[in-house]
């Protein structure tokens, strides 16, 4: 299914133009339009799905098989010195676009482009609280 509203839904399924890296039936990956990187790229579904939590099983098991396989190409292709996958869900997450994105991020040394959280202390009595109440979840 597709979203009329969607600006990925559009992009992925060539509506609008993009410089492509990679295209397939399934999917597209694009570069991102406000890059935290040189070569900050997009893995998108051609298929709408707002975000992980409604990704298509089927679709969800080649998104990473396909990361793996641009990443490396987008590695060599950079000369990058490392590489970040990020998936944001919600609005409280980061998430800006509501169509389901792979950032694919390369990274030079000392680039410092990405903060990431700030470390907590682990609280062992919740966490096993939660894995039991998660365990029932699945
Ligand atoms: P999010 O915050 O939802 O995880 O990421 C959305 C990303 O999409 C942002 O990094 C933003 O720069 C990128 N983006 C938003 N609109 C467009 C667009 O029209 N074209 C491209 N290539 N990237 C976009
Ligand atoms: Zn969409």
């Amino acid at each position: 299914m597709k979203d009329s509203n969607c600006i990925f839904c559009k992009i992925a399924n060539g509506e609008i133009p993009s410089v492509t890296l990679y295209e397939d039936a399934e999917f597209r990956v694009i570069f991102d339009i406000g890059p935290a990187t040189k070569g900050h790229a997009l893995l998108l579904p051609k298929e709408h799905y707002a975000n992980l939590f409604e990704l298509d099983d089927a679709v969800a098991a080649k998104v990473l098989l396909l990361a793996k396989k641009v990443a490396a190409a987008l590695k060599e292709a950079t000369g990058c010195d490392g590489f970040n996958l990020i998936q944001n869900n919600g609005t409280d997450a980061g998430q800006t676009v509501f169509h389901f994105h792979l950032h694919m991020i390369p990274r030079y040394h000392n680039d410092h482009a990405i903060g990431f959280w700030k470390e907590g202390k682990a609280d062992t009595e919740y966490l096993q609280e939660l894995a039991e109440k998660v365990q029932k979840l699945l």
